[in-house]
C-alpha cells in the first residue's frame, strides 16, 4: 500500500476524530491569554488558571468591561496567584504582562487590532518579549482568525511518523502545509486541532500504532518491515 500524502491528512484525521470545529475554546480575548498559559503545560491547567482568572474578571466586570483591560491593572502578585495553576507563573506573569502592554498600544481594542494586515500583526507578535512563533501564530489563527497555519512539535512528529519527512525549521514546515492546503481559516484550525489531538491520543512519544487507523503510515510500515 502506498503512504498516504500530506494533503490527505486532513481528510484522513477529520474521518478519525469527527470534526473539530474551531478547537481552541473561549472568546479571542480568552484565547490571547490562554496562549500564553498553554506554554509548557498542559490544557487542564490552563483551564484552571482560566477559571479563576474569568471568575475575578466577572466579580470586577463592572469597572473593567475588557477581560484584557482588568488583567491589565491587577498588580503582578494578583497576576501569578490567578494564574498560578498553569505553572511558571512568575514567567508567564511577566510574559502576560508584555501582551498586555501591547494590546493596550490598541486600547485593548481587538477591531483596531483586526484592521491591520496579517504580515504587519505577526511582526508585531513577534517582538512581544515571550511570544514565539507558535505562540503568535496560535493567535493569530485562533484569536484573530487569520489563515496562519500553526507548527508545533506534534506537527514535526506527525510528519516525520507518517509521512518520512524530517524538517525541523518552523517556517518550511508552515510554508509546506501553506502550499498544499489553501488559505482558509477554519481548515487551519480544524487541521492543527487534530493534529494535536491524534498525538496526543495514539502517536504518542511512544506511539500506539495497533490501535491507530492510519494504515499507510512510514513508521508502521517501517516497525513492519523489522
Ligand atoms: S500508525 Fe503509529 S506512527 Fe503512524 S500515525 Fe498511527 S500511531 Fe502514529
Amino acid at each position: 500500500m502506498e503512504l498516504m500524502k500530506l494533503n490527505e491528512l486532513h481528510a484522513k484525521l477529520l474521518e478519525i476524530y469527527g470534526p473539530q470545529g474551531k478547537w481552541w475554546p473561549g472568546s479571542s480575548e480568552e484565547i490571547l491569554v490562554s496562549a500564553i498559559l498553554t506554554q509548557n503545560t498542559n490544557w487542564v491547567n490552563v483551564e484552571r488558571a482560566m477559571d479563576n482568572i474569568k471568575r475575578a474578571w466577572n466579580e470586577n466586570s463592572k469597572a473593567h468591561p475588557s477581560l484584557l483591560e482588568f488583567l491589565y491593572y491587577l498588580d503582578d502578585k494578583q497576576m501569578a496567584e490567578l494564574i498560578k495553576p498553569a505553572g511558571f507563573y512568575n514567567v508567564k506573569t511577566v510574559r502576560l504582562r508584555h501582551l498586555l502592554s501591547w494590546l493596550k498600544t490598541y486600547r485593548f481594542d481587538l477591531t483596531a487590532i483586526e484592521r491591520k494586515d496579517t504580515k504587519a500583526l505577526r511582526e508585531e507578535l513577534l517582538n512581544i518579549k515571550g511570544v514565539g512563533k507558535e505562540t503568535a501564530d496560535s493567535i493569530l489563527l485562533y484569536a484573530l482568525e487569520r489563515p496562519v497555519f500553526v507548527v508545533d512539535a506534534y506537527t514535526k512528529r506527525l510528519l516525520n511518523r507518517i509521512f518520512n519527512m524530517k524538517l525541523e525549521s518552523y517556517e518550511q514546515i508552515q510554508n509546506l502545509f501553506h502550499l498544499i492546503y489553501p488559505a482558509n481559516t477554519q481548515l487551519y484550525q480544524e487541521l492543527h486541532g487534530l493534529i494535536v489531538e491524534h498525538a496526543k491520543l495514539l502517536c504518542r512519544t511512544r506511539p500506539l500504532c495497533t490501535r491507530c487507523l492510519i494504515n499507510s503510515c512510514w513508521y508502521r510500515k517501517k516497525l513492519q518491515r523489522e
